[in-house]
């Protein structure tokens, strides 16, 4: 069977570097994307010029309609999904739980949990037989990242639940669904949360003593995929330079 892959949030960072290697792997590649069509359109292209499979969508994954358009879309060009990376994710300005608006509050769930629980449920309805999940979780779910953005921890948090029960509720199906929880990796995220510099500044309190790249987690996720990893479910791998 063709592997097909849907990269939620494909188009930038750890979502574009996941792209890259899965297509570069032999996957049919599906980069969603929210806003950044340019973005998106520059990882397809290069994944077209080196002979790879891939089609750009635009959807917000945090509504159904939306969703259930990726997937027929993804389905209609290669057949069906048989590969999920719930990628997507937001974090805004850093602050104290107190500063944290109700509004923002539910974007943030509703861009990172809401967005795995509807693309896993059109999965799921999608799949014939075999297939994985890989779900982007963070560091943050373990550190509840205090006085930066407790909403996103949060959010993390709720998607490493997700992650184990879905585990257990698919293992029969043979379906794997593993998670990934990096920590300082260089992406514009850093900037959405109000200091582009924040990988630099907190990279000497790393064992590691520097942050990671999008690629060192697209490995990451790849393996999980893969079948070298087919009695791997309802794992969680940290990428975090030893924090
Ligand atoms: P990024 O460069 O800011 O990329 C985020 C991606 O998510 C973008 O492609 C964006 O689309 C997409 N997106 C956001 N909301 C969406 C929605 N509602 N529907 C569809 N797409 C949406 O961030 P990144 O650092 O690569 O983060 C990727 C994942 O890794 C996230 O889940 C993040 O929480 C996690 N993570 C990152 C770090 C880190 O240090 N960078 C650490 C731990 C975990 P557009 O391109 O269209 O804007």
């Amino acid at each position: 069977m063709n592997k097909v892959v849907v990269v939620t949030g494909g188009g930038r960072g750890i979502g574009a570097a996941t792209s890259a290697l899965l297509a570069a792997k032999g996957y049919a590649v599906c980069i969603n994307y929210l806003k950044n069509s340019a973005a998106a359109e520059s990882v397809a292209a290069s994944i077209h010029e080196a002979g790879g499979n891939v089609l750009t969508f635009q959807a917000d994954v945090s509504v159904e309609s939306d969703v259930e358009g990726l997937f027929k879309a993804a389905h209609k060009a290669f057949g069906p999904v048989t590969h999920l990376v719930n990628n997507a994710g937001v974090l805004f300005t850093q602050s104290e739980l107190a500063d944290i608006s109700l509004e923002r509050f539910q974007k943030v769930m509703n861009a990172n949990v809401t967005s795995a629980f509807l693309c896993s449920k059109a999965f799921i309805n999608q799949a014939k037989g075999v297939g994985a999940i890989v779900n982007v979780s963070s560091g943050a779910a373990r550190t509840g990242s205090p006085f930066e953005y407790i909403d996103y921890a949060s959010s993390k948090g709720a998607m490493d639940s997700m992650t184990k029960g879905l585990s257990i509720e698919l293992a029969a199906r043979n379906i794997r669904v593993n998670g990934v929880r990096p920590g300082f990796i260089h992406t514009d995220m850093h900037a959405d949360g109000g200091e582009p510099g924040r990988v630099e500044r907190l990279a000497p309190q790393i064992p590691l003593k520097r942050g990671g790249t999008p690629e060192e987690v697209a490995q990451a996720i790849a393996w999980l995929l893969s079948d070298e990893a087919s009695y791997v479910t309802g794992s969680f791998i940290d990428i975090a330079g030893g924090r």
